[in-house]
């Protein structure tokens, strides 16, 4: 199999067809129609074999989380993603793991409505670098950086779960909290509904702790985490015990929930977006002056467990 037929088979032949895509796969470059009035939003991730997932995760996983992982991005910026192109690095071309990878990252990205629009292939460590393209109304984006004093601070869902699932992969092990991890669901409608409502909004990929403080530095505020209202997993605190879940929930990396601000006037709004995206969304706490983050509540003192990366997929 040469390069181009691989290109073609694995990738060209069953992505999404978008009108926007002027030229997509095949020539030296993509050429993109964004809607007039809109502005690009862009962003790309690497993962690694051995570094960001262990050795031997299912093909179709890994082409999954490589597209999750972007559009969890895209969604934290409120934009709608549309194009996305892929740099593969693969040790050789292996059908059956190529079929599985395509099946996991194209399905997810049509699940979305993103056409793959080009990349690169080549033969080297296992290494997958994806970038997406989107766009919003112009001047539309959320940031990180428009949180107020007096906003509610808000999580989608839980967190802490893909990190005790990414243990037990690592122990051969299988269930829901190890699907948390092989296949999170990004959530890009709800990044959408947020324009308009939110006031800043991260995606939760390092750790709550972790990225609710680079929210709280990028908007100049201080970020009153209340861990007595942390929303904490059943499944992890079974598993894991009661200590463990709520350092998994504060340090844990990987969930790709959406962590936001409010003003208090649209605290409905959000209720409606719960309701309407069957997505349980919980008040952690309240943006105060000041900087940085502030836990309060039971535990608080103990403070944010030590290495904030340890439980993540990422090296401390
Ligand atoms: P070039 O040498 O000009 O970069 P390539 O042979 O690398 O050309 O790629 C040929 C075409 O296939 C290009 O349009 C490129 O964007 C696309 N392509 C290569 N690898 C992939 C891939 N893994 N997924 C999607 N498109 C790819
Ligand atoms: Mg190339």
């Amino acid at each position: 199999m040469t390069e181009d037929e691989l290109i073609e088979r694995f990738f060209a032949a069953s992505t999404l067809h978008r009108d926007d895509v002027v030229l997509g796969i095949g020539d030296d470059a993509a050429v993109l129609a964004p809607p007039p009035g809109h502005q690009i939003v862009s962003a790309v991730d690497t993962i690694n074999e051995g570094v960001h997932f262990p050795a031997g995760l299912p093909a179709r996983s890994i082409g999954h989380r490589a597209m999750a992982v972007n559009l969890s991005d895209l969604a934290a910026m409120g934009a709608e993603p549309a194009w996305a192109l892929l740099s593969l690095s693969i040790p050789q071309a292996d059908e059956k793991w190529l079929n599985e990878f395509a099946d996991g990252f194209l399905g997810l990205a049509t699940g979305f409505g993103v056409s793959l629009v080009g990349g690169d292939t080549v033969r080297g460590p296992l290494s997958v670098s994806v970038g997406v393209q989107g766009f919003v109304e112009s001047g539309s984006q959320l940031t990180r950086a428009g949180a107020r004093p007096g906003d509610a601070i808000f999580l989608t869902g839980k967190t802490g779960e893909a990190a005790a699932g990414l243990e037990l992969v690592r122990g051969s092990r299988t269930g829901p909290l190890v699907d948390r991890f092989l296949d999170p669901v990004p959530r890009v409608e709800i990044g959408r509904d947020l324009v308009g409502v939110a006031t800043s909004a991260i995606d939760v990929s390092d750790g709550l702790a972790v990225d609710l403080a680079r929210l709280a530095k990028a908007s100049g505020v201080a970020a009153h985490l209340d861990l007595d209202r942390l929303p904490l997993s059943e499944d992890v605190d079974q598993l894991f015990g009661p200590e463990r879940c709520r350092e998994l929930a504060l340090a844990g990396g990987d969930d790709y929930e959406l962590c936001f601000t409010v003003p208090p006037s649209r605290k409905e709004a959000v209720r409606g977006i719960e309701q309407r995206r069957t997505v349980p969304m919980t008040c952690i706490g309240e943006v105060r002056t000041g900087c940085g983050l502030l836990l309060e509540g039971k535990g608080a003192s103990a403070g944010v467990p030590d290495a904030w990366h340890h439980f993540s997929a990422v090296p401390a």
